[in-house]
């Protein structure tokens, strides 16, 4: 049964709205972080499902950087929702997350390389890269491998995909890594949306 769909927001195509509700009550009841990611990927797929919901403003690719619009912060600091807007060949450095996410492609296609520590130290990559498709979602987190490399499949268009992140993920200090395995402190923060 779908949860988003008996939840309050859920009509008139407020989909985003339904998907709050439904995540911030995954969370009242769940503290596990495998349940949390394999019932939160599940909400998120059926958010996925359909592309009607985001708004233009929080679509809009920069021809400079990718962007990342804050769609929603739990006001107890527990998940946040974000969209990522990737340019024609955008990529992230290679980071990490410190918390879980959850990773969900709505438009276009997109690339998750791995990355893994070898005993000296370094980063590997860590097998083939994951291609992500409309309605594929991945995961994150320490607990199950957090460093990697995120970069848009297409050289020609738009891509856009759905992050859920265990905290207000703009304001998390985190690292960006280098091939020799050295790093340096990292706060995302968010992009300002174009109002106009
Ligand atoms: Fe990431």
């Amino acid at each position: 049964m779908s949860d988003i769909a008996h939840l309050p927001g859920a009509a008139g195509g407020n989909r985003l709205h339904g998907f709050i509700n439904a995540f911030t009550a995954l969370l009242e009841r769940q503290g596990d972080e495998p349940l949390i990611l394999d019932q939160g990927a599940a909400l998120l797929r059926e958010l996925l499902a359909v592309d009607d919901w985001l708004q233009d403003m929080h679509a809009r690719h920069d021809p400079l950087r990718y962007q990342q619009f804050l769609l929603h912060a739990d006001p107890a600091g527990r998940f946040s929702v974000v969209s990522f807007v990737w340019g024609p060949g955008q990529a992230t450095p290679i980071h990490n997350h410190t918390v879980w996410g959850l990773i969900g492609m709505l438009r276009g296609a997109e690339l998750s390389q791995r990355y893994k520590r070898c005993a000296d130290g370094a980063l590997v990559r860590d097998g083939d890269a994951a291609r992500l498709e409309p309605g594929a979602v991945e995961a994150v987190s320490p607990r199950i491998g957090d460093i990697h490399q995120v970069s848009n499949a297409y050289a020609d268009r738009v891509s856009i995909s759905i992050h859920v992140y265990g905290a207000n993920i703009g304001q998390v200090q985190r690292s960006v890594f280098y091939e020799d395995g050295s790093s340096k402190p990292f706060i995302s923060g968010y992009s300002q949306p174009d109002m106009s």
